[in-house]
Parts: C-alpha cells; sequence; structure tokens
C-alpha cells in the first residue's frame, strides 16, 4: 500500500457515504464531497422499503448482504424496523401472476425466505390486507423500512467516527486522468485536489459529471414519487403493517410514524436532475390513495404531503457500480432500489477500491460485482426508462 492514499467520493447519499465508511475504518484518507446537505439527493427523498426479495444473483445475495448489515447499524443506533415484505397480483393479471411463482421458486433456489400465499394465507397471515380480489403473493419476513433521511445522517456520523471527512455545500467538477475533484464556479474549494482514487455516487447528477469529464454513461434519471398520509383504522387501531407492493395495481405502501408512506408515480421518461419537478403531480396523491386503500380497505388515509425524486435506469435495469476508468470509480443506475441495497453495494465498491492497483501497489483479482461492471456498456445506447420494482 502506497502511504496514505487518498480517495475523494463525490455525494454524501446513501451509496458514497458507506463507501467512505468502509474505507475510512481500514485507514484511507477519505473526503466526501457534497453539494448541498447530507441526503440532499434521493436518499433524503426515498421511501426507506428494504427487502430481499430478488429472485437472481447477484441481487438475492446482496438484498441478504444489505439486510445483515441494516440490523448490525440499528444494533449500534441506526434507524431501522423489522417489517415483512408482501407482494401481491390480482386476479386475471396473468403473465405477472406466472412471473410471481416463478420468481418465488427461484428465491428459495437462491437462499431467500420467500414464500409464496394464496388469498386464504394472506387473509390469515395480513388480515389488513385485501385478499378476495389476489391470485397470488409472496412474503419475505427479513425485510424491514427505515426513515432514510434519519438513517443517512447516522451514517455520516458513523463515517466521521471512523475518520471520513465530509465536507458539504461543496460542489465539485471532476477529472480523469489524473483521478481529481476541481471546484465548480463559486465553491468553498480553493484548488483542484488529486487523488489516487475518485468515487462518483452523485446520484442523478453522475451522468452529467461524467459527461462532463469525458467519460459517458448508459443512465438516466427518471422521476417517481411518495406520499405520507395519516391513517385512522378501522378496527382495532393496532399499526396495520406489513409493507406491500400490489404489482397490478403499481403502489406500495410501508407503515409510517405518522400513519403510512405509499409510493409511485414514476414517469418513465429522462428527467433533469437539475430542473424536474420535486412537487407531486396534480391527482397523484388521490389517485395513489384510492389504490392503496382498495389494497388496505381498513385504513382510512389522509394525505398530509407528497413530493417526487429521482431514480436511475440503465439499459439491462443492473446498476453501474464499479471502475469505470483507472482508479475512477462510479456507483449509480440502481432502478429505486439504491438505499436498500446501499449497505451491500458500497462495502463491495469499497473492497473493490482496496484491492485495486494503486492501493495497494499490486494487481490482484477484483472484489466488486461483475453483474455491475459499468464497463459493460459504451455510454451511447439507446435505451427505455423501465422502472425497478415492476415484475416483468
Ligand atoms: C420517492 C422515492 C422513493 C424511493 N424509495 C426507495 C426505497 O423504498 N428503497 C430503495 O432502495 N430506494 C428507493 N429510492 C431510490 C433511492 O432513493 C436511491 O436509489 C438511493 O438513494 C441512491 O443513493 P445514492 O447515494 O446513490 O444517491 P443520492 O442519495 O442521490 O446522493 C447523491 C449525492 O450527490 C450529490 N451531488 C450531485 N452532484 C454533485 C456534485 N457535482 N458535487 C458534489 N455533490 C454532488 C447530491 O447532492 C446527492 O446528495 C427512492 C427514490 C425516490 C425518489
Amino acid at each position: 500500500m502506497t502511504t496514505n492514499p487518498t480517495v475523494a467520493i463525490v455525494g454524501a447519499g446513501a451509496v458514497g457515504l458507506t463507501v467512505a465508511h468502509d474505507l475510512a475504518r481500514k485507514d484511507i484518507d477519505v473526503t466526501v464531497y457534497e453539494r448541498g446537505q447530507v441526503a440532499a439527493g434521493s436518499s433524503g427523498r426515498a421511501a426507506g422499503v428494504c427487502y430481499d426479495a430478488f429472485a437472481s444473483r447477484p441481487d438475492a445475495d446482496l438484498g441478504r448482504e444489505a439486510l445483515e448489515r441494516f440490523r448490525e447499524f440499528a444494533r449500534d443506533g441506526a434507524p431501522f424496523t423489522s417489517c415483512p415484505y408482501v407482494w401481491l397480483v390480482q386476479q386475471g393479471d396473468e403473465q405477472r401472476e406466472r412471473r410471481v411463482r416463478e420468481g418465488i421458486e427461484r428465491m428459495c433456489e437462491l437462499g431467500v425466505d420467500a414464500v409464496e400465499l394464496d388469498a386464504c394465507d394472506l387473509a390469515e397471515r395480513f388480515p389488513p390486507v385485501r385478499s378476495d380480489d389476489i391470485a397470488v403473493a409472496g412474503v419475505t419476513t427479513g425485510a424491514g423500512y427505515t426513515d432514510p433521511g434519519e438513517y443517512t445522517a447516522w451514517l455520516a456520523s458513523k463515517a466521521r467516527g471512523v475518520g471520513a471527512t465530509i465536507e458539504t455545500e461543496i460542489p465539485v467538477e471532476i477529472g480523469i486522468d489524473p483521478p481529481r475533484v476541481m471546484p465548480e464556479a463559486d465553491s468553498r474549494l480553493s484548488r483542484e485536489i488529486e487523488v489516487d482514487a475518485l468515487v462518483v455516487a452523485a446520484g442523478a447528477h453522475s451522468k452529467q459529471l461524467l459527461a462532463d469529464a469525458n467519460v459517458p454513461i448508459a443512465m438516466k434519471p427518471y422521476r417517481v414519487q411518495a406520499l405520507v398520509g395519516t391513517v385512522s383504522l378501522a378496527e382495532t387501531g393496532e399499526r396495520w403493517g406489513p409493507m406491500v407492493y400490489d404489482a397490478s395495481a403499481n403502489c406500495y405502501a410501508r407503515p409510517h410514524p405518522e400513519g403510512l408512506l405509499a409510493g409511485n408515480g414514476t414517469e418513465e421518461v429522462e428527467a433533469d436532475p437539475d430542473e424536474y419537478e420535486r412537487r407531486a403531480d396534480e391527482g397523484f396523491a388521490g389517485d395513489l390513495a384510492s389504490r392503496i386503500t382498495h389494497r388496505l380497505p381498513g385504513c382510512a388515509l389522509d394525505v398530509q404531503r407528497a413530493w417526487a425524486g429521482l431514480c436511475t435506469a440503465t439499459p439491462d435495469r443492473n446498476p453501474l457500480v464499479g471502475e469505470i476508468r483507472e482508479n475512477v470509480y462510479v456507483a449509480t443506475g440502481f432502478q429505486g432500489q439504491g438505499f436498500m441495497r446501499s449497505p451491500a453495494i458500497g462495502r463491495r465498491l469499497a473492497d473493490e477500491i482496496l484491492d485495486g492497483e494503486t492501493l495497494d501497489g499490486e494487481s490482484s483479482d477484483r472484489n466488486g460485482i461483475d453483474a455491475f461492471d459499468p464497463t459493460r456498456f459504451d455510454g451511447d445506447e439507446t435505451f427505455d426508462v423501465r422502472e425497478g420494482m415492476a415484475i416483468e
């Protein structure tokens, strides 16, 4: 290892901060540059649904690793609540029904603790969830949720505690050869800083940031929406849980301290991360509330607030995570599932950086995630945005 290797990370979201934490605890000199405050991007606007219901590799492994780590962090003070995750398909939605059944079989083969439920099983196990119109459902009990803003703030303080520097309100540009961060106009950063390794974890801005350094990536930001409402429970006043994703109605909900958090409202077109509409669309809240109360008929939902944020899409719906140019790494394209996988993906990326040539002085096998290798695309691919949760 060279003396005092330095790593710069652009972006203080859940992903960048996990990488920062995991590098700093190995005594790497890490600085995170964040244009706003911690969790200013998607990590502060996410729903915080965290599940392991993935039917392929490496996602099933990453989901399991991530949930184990959320629980480990929770023992250390991070906010995280265990809660079963139910996904379901309505009668008549035959293609999705088949995919859910096949998916659950594959999950079981991959070691995910997933169980198929019919309408009777669902009614018995989760009475608040309407079951009379469903064809099939699945459940995993290892899932949970958190407040993503609070979790990310906790992670920032944990990363600082192991030695990472987190510079907020410093927007940067990047250079590739050599890896470096450079002050944006009006930035408090006074000079260019060369580093041994650079990580672009700038969420929806990653594409533009890299394009300005002549590194095109195959990623498109797209807009999604969510809401929080209070609920009056028609029956007992107990919490209504579990978390539910109705694939046919294209909506999800999870328990929230104020009642319920629900979402979707995905716009499958590329959005501009600087210009996109942060307010929810007119009609979004009412429309989503009626789909949610159909599924949770005992919950009378009173919407308190709704908002929009950005997710990031790739041509194959797998993220771009790993080395994209020598000692330059990227982590984006999470298809709406970046928060829930951040504890695992951040750790794998930190491992890959630690195994890289510059930091340990000699080359070794990559320790990253091959399926997410960002160099599998040239960056000029034409593709349609398809949302991440959809069962296709
Ligand atoms: C409404 C909504 C609901 C969602 N729900 C879920 C969910 O339930 N579960 C889940 O797993 N995922 C969910 N997601 C997706 C999730 O939010 C993202 O996948 C995840 O937060 C990505 O984290 P990140 O660290 O990669 O990016 P971000 O959190 O976006 O962090 C990137 C950071 O980079 C900073 N930055 C950008 N450019 C620069 C620059 N030039 N200089 C310095 N800093 C810069 C930004 O300010 C930002 O803070 C949801 C997203 C939305 C919008």
